[in-house]
């Protein structure tokens, strides 16, 4: 912060520095701005998970929906992008081995495919048959409901979106889509308010509680995955009946116009 005006000053890796009167910190999971802003750590999750990419030459078939398919502690999704182009991902609990297997895409096949054992033989060939360069695995971390509730987002004129305002789990996917919401409201904050500090409060006070809801049903259905506890499940299932009873009642949330 510039000690004389309390505006952001930037410095990038190339040396220049940019004299900002706002600072919009979309830089995702691992932001700068978001350690800058003074927000918690991320938490660790138990859970990790394999993506890649399928290609289907002859197209997949399948109807155009997102479907998940969960067995103990196995999550398996998958997401047809166009009719011959399928997006899957294996989310399963991580183990001292998987820190070795990031880049091994032959252990990330043979470890997904050990994962889904059981599970529909058409799933099990997405897997055999994904492109092997679109292959990832990793572990996940997530920014705790209950720190969303209270978080200051807001450092002078200084704030974030995106993941590196609420990243959490994959088990909703929807990551991506609540930081355009963010993007649109934060637009109309910025346009229609003339002190920036005031467009800032008003853009995380209208986001706040749809984060809050959001992160708590993925919190809920990753906790679901990752305990063995039965009280834990127990509580996330009473969680899930009483405020998530509707499964799609979070992709009818309307963030207003740009
Ligand atoms: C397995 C998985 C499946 C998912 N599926 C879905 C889904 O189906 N639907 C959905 O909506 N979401 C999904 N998500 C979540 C979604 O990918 C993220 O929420 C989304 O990408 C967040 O966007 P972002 O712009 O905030 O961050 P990012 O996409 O991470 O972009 C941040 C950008 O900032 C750049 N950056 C970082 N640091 C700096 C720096 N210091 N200076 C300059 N630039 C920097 C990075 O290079 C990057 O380009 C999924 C996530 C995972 C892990």
């Amino acid at each position: 912060m510039d000690p004389l005006t309390s505006l952001p000053i930037l410095q990038l890796h190339d040396g220049t520095v940019i004299k900002a009167k706002v600072v919009i910190g979309c830089d995702g999971v691992n932001s700068v701005i978001a350690n800058f802003i003074g927000l918690k750590p991320l938490k660790q999750s138990t859970m990790g998970g394999a993506r890649g990419f399928t290609n289907y030459e002859n197209g997949h078939g399948f109807s155009p929906e997102f479907v998940t398919i969960r067995k103990g502690h196995v999550l398996l999704g998958r997401y047809p992008i166009d009719h011959n182009l399928v997006f899957w991902f294996v989310a399963r609990p991580i183990t001292p081995q998987d820190l070795t297997m990031s880049k091994d895409t032959t252990k990330i096949i043979s470890s997904a495919l050990e994962s889904v054992k059981g599970f529909p033989r058409e799933m099990l060939e997405m897997i055999q048959n994904c492109d092997v360069d679109s292959l990832t695995f990793n572990d996940t971390r997530y920014r705790a409901p209950w720190e969303l509730l209270n978080a200051r987002f807001r450092k002078g004129t200084v704030t974030v979106a995106g993941d590196a305002m609420h990243v959490m789990g994959p088990f909703l996917g929807q990551g991506g889509s609540i930081a355009l919401e963010d993007a649109i409201v934060l637009a109309r904050c910025l346009a229609t308010q003339k002190r920036a500090e005031v467009a800032l409060d008003q853009y995380i006070g209208e986001r706040r509680m749809r984060l809050v809801q959001i992160s708590t049903k993925t919190y809920a259905i990753g906790a679901l995955l990752e305990t063995s506890s039965v009280v834990v499940k127990l509580l996330c299932i009473v969680l899930m009946v009483i405020f998530f009873r509707d499964r799609l009642g979070h992709t009818r949330y309307d963030c207003g116009r740009l």
